[in-house]
Order: structure tokens, then C-alpha cells, then sequence
């Protein structure tokens, strides 16, 4: 069982929070009943799975591996671990991420440090590196991240997994601890293509307790899952190869390329001119909706209350100051910065121009595009230590997953073969809730 593992990994690789193996076992074993009596149970029913410290889960510990949480225990359960309960799956535990989803290297958090299982030494990637190592590691079958700015993805490709962030609105928001509510999205990590389409299948859907999810019919995502890409029009944009990008990850991408035209498909050289403004425009509406959303925590709705107070402004503000790691305090400046008076018009009005522009890019490019094609980020795992005091050579990080999620629309990392034994990912880019066209093209490259 996925327990083994965690006892035999555990202990170096450090993925999980809080392991909930009790009620894992208990479930497990009500499933094995299940099927020594001969019921028929579903697709992924008793698989284990993990779950990012930042979806609620209702008496179990949800902390956003931050301090000022670090007691929480949500009185309530998100969507989409109901969703999970539902189809049989088998919670395991809660995963470490960089504080409130913040980095990109899961450094950030304010907890542990969790190691790649490809290399002790190497960052798993961020923020979502605990759900990507469980998987890496074997330590959970499948597990549940979320994406602001490449939060899935990135770590999915620094650990050799499958990550997909759907399409803003396909996956219920409702009991995800917000960063930046018009970016973020909820999507699972798993290790194969085929586990991804089950896990879709049960994830995506409209929920009313959450105004932003979308009300589309949704397919069953197994039935593109057909090996089959002939004719598949698939433009590769040249901003996303530019210099910064690893010559190690560039040439495992030239060679997918090649396998894509031999399967059929039509492969091609485009360019969406609006790219680089993607990460200026990101950090802007990334930190003012995170400055907004984290107003939340002063000591005394939830978490972390300082004691011996002067008086509730006292207690505000040392709450925060001790609740608050520097990177999530650095974003609360820099939002709370652009989205004031005077600032407003030149800062944050503008970023969401930008925002329109890239998103325009997109369009246009999916006028003679079915998908496009990148690398999931600029290179492979880097060292642990290496970024951390560099917040913008960190930022950079999500430069070829950033403008997905300005758009909206839906993307997937698969791996890609190695670079220095270290897994590279390939990132495939769709229409808005296309995602059966990303399955069917990581599909054909497994
Ligand atoms: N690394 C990016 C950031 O720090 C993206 C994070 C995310 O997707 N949650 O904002």
C-alpha cells in the first residue's frame, strides 16, 4: 500500500503535512470488503490520494503550510474532496506547498521542506511540490494540486508527472483557501494519462456554491484517450523558446516535435507577440487579489492570535507579522501598493489590459491551432538554495505557464524524457474546455 511507501520515504522526501492513514485504512478496508463480496465498485474507487494543504477539509487540519494557520481546522470540506470522497478515493493526507501557494520551489513553506525524489538535493518544484513528490515518490496514486501561475505544472515537470490545470470555472473553487481568485484552479497530479482522464471525470463539473464555475456539459474524458493525432494542428510559439529556456530542455522538446509530425500531426512555428508581458501583468493582479484575499487573517476570525495585546490594533498587526512568511508579506506590499489610490489607473488597470492582450494572443493563435506546444518550465529541478533569496530569478520560473492562466484556458505537463537524469516537462496548451484535445495528444506521446 501507498503506507509502505510513506514509511520507507517519508522520513527524506517529506510530502505530506498531515497523514491521515487511520480513516486511509479504515476506507481501504470497507472497500476490500466491498470487493470480496463481489460488488462492482467505480474506476478509482480505494485509490489513495493526496490533497494540497489549501483545500478544506472538514476536521482535518488545513494549515496552507502557513503559521497563521497552523491550527485551522475547517469547519467545512471543498467540492472537490467531496467529490473525491464520493467516488470511493481514499484520502491519505495533506501535501506541503509554499505558503498560501506562493513560489515556486515549495521553499516558501512555513512548516518543512520537502525534497525531490529524483534528487534529495533538488527543490520539487512549486507551490504545489508536495502533492507532485507524493506521486514522484509513490507515496499516493494520485493527488490534487492548485494553479495560479503554474502551480501544477512546474512541479509536475521538476518531478516526472502528470499535472493538468483545467479550464478556469471546469473545477468548483468552493473551500480552496484563496490566493488569486480569478487564476486559480484546482487539478490533479497522477502518473499516467489514463489516471488523469478517470480523475477529470470526477473533479470537473458546475457547483453552485461557487459563482465562477462554469455550467458546461461535461464528457466523459476516457473517450479521448484513441492514440490517434492525425491531422491535429499543433503551433509551437517561439517566445516560449527564447533564450532563458535550458538547451537540454529545448532539444527534448525538438524531438517531441519530431515524434508529434511522425504520429500526424501538423507541427509548426508560430508566435504570440505578447508573451513577454505576461509575468509583469501576472505579479501585478497575482499580488493585488492576494492582498485583497489575505485581509482575512488578523488573529481573529481564524488561526494564529498573539497574546499579551496593547490593544486589537496591537494584535492585528503582530499576528500578522508573526503569522506571515516574508514572501507572502512581500506580495501583500506589492498588491496593496499597486492597488492604491493614485496607483490604480497606472498599475493594476493596466495590468489587466495587458491581461486582455495575452488572452487575445490566444485566441488568434487557437483560430488555426488545436494546441500549443512549450516546455513546462525553463529547465529541470534546480538546487535547494539556489533561488531561494532571488524572488525574481524565482518568479521566472513560470514564464511558459503564467499566460495560461491569464487566459483562462487549459494546460498539461507530461513528461518528457531526461535531461542529466533529471525528468523535463512538456507543456500542451488548449482551447477553453478543450481538455479531451490535451489528453488525446499527451495520450499519443506516453
Ligand atoms: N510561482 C507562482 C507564484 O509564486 C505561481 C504560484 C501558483 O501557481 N500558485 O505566484
Amino acid at each position: 500500500s501507498v503506507f509502505k511507501r510513506v514509511d520507507q520515504v517519508e522520513e527524506k522526501v517529506k510530502s505530506y503535512l498531515t497523514i491521515t492513514r487511520d480513516q486511509a485504512i479504515e476506507k481501504a478496508e470497507e472497500v476490500d470488503r466491498k470487493i470480496a463480496s463481489g460488488e462492482k465498485i467505480g474506476p478509482l474507487e480505494g485509490i489513495p490520494v493526496a490533497i494540497k494543504d489549501n483545500m478544506c477539509t472538514e476536521g482535518v487540519r488545513t494549515t496552507c503550510a502557513s503559521k497563521i494557520l497552523y491550527n485551522f481546522v475547517p469547519p467545512y470540506t471543498a467540492t472537490v474532496v467531496e467529490k473525491v470522497h464520493r467516488a470511493g478515493m481514499v484520502m491519505a493526507g495533506k501535501t506541503n506547498m509554499d505558503e498560501f501557494a506562493m513560489g515556486s520551489s515549495t521553499e516558501n513553506s512555513g512548516f518543512q521542506l520537502t525534497r525531490n525524489p529524483w534528487d534529495l538535493e533538488r527543490v520539487p518544484g512549486g507551490s504545489s511540490g508536495g502533492s507532485a513528490s507524493a506521486v514522484a515518490a509513490g507515496e499516493a496514486i494520485i493527488s490534487l494540486g492548485s494553479d495560479t501561475g503554474g502551480s501544477i505544472r512546474q512541479p509536475a515537470s521538476f518531478c516526472g508527472v502528470v499535472g493538468l490545470k483545467p479550464t478556469y470555472g471546469a473545477v468548483s473553487r468552493y473551500g480552496l483557501v484563496a490566493f488569486a481568485s480569478s487564476l486559480d484552479q484546482i487539478g490533479p497530479f497522477t502518473r499516467d494519462v489514463t489516471d488523469m482522464a478517470q480523475m477529470l471525470n470526477v473533479i470537473c463539473g458546475h457547483d453552485p456554491m461557487d459563482s465562477t464555475s462554469a455550467n458546461v456539459q461535461q464528457s466523459d474524458y476516457t473517450q479521448f484517450l484513441v492514440n490517434d493525432i492525425k491531422g491535429l494542428k499543433i503551433g509551437v510559439p517561439r517566445e516560449y523558446m527564447a533564450d532563458g529556456i535550458d538547451p537540454g530542455v529545448k532539444e527534448r522538446m525538438k524531438e517531441a516535435m519530431g515524434k508529434l509530425t511522425e504520429l500526424g500531426a501538423w507541427v509548426e512555428e508560430t508566435s504570440m507577440p505578447h508573451t513577454d508581458y505576461a509575468m509583469p501583468a501576472y505579479y501585478l493582479i497575482a499580488t493585488a487579489e492576494a492582498s485583497s484575499n489575505l485581509a482575512r487573517y488578523d488573529g481573529v476570525r481564524y488561526g494564529l492570535r498573539v497574546e499579551d495585546a496593547e490593544d486589537v490594533v496591537d494584535m492585528f498587526m503582530r499576528s500578522r507579522s508573526q503569522g506571515f512568511g516574508t514572501e507572502v508579506k512581500r506580495r501583500i506590499m506589492l498588491g496593496t501598493y499597486s492597488l492604491s489610490a493614485g496607483y490604480y489607473d497606472a498599475y493594476y488597470l493596466k495590468a489587466l489590459k495587458v491581461r486582455t492582450l495575452i488572452k487575445r494572443d490566444f485566441d488568434r493563435a487557437f483560430e488555426k491551432y488545436d494546441l500549443l506546444l512549450s516546455p513546462a518550465s525553463p529547465s529541470t529541478a534546480f538546487k535547494i538554495g539556489e533561488m531561494v533569496n532571488d524572488p525574481i530569478q524565482m518568479y521566472l520560473q513560470d514564464i511558459c505557464t503564467i499566460p495560461v492562466n491569464l487566459a483562462g484556458i487549459p494546460a498539461v505537463s507530461i513528461p518528457c524524457g531526461l535531461v542529466n537524469n533529471l525528468p523535463v516537462g512538456l507543456q500542451f496548451m488548449g482551447r477553453a474546455f478543450d481538455e479531451g484535445t490535451l489528453l488525446r495528444a499527451a495520450y499519443t506521446l506516453e
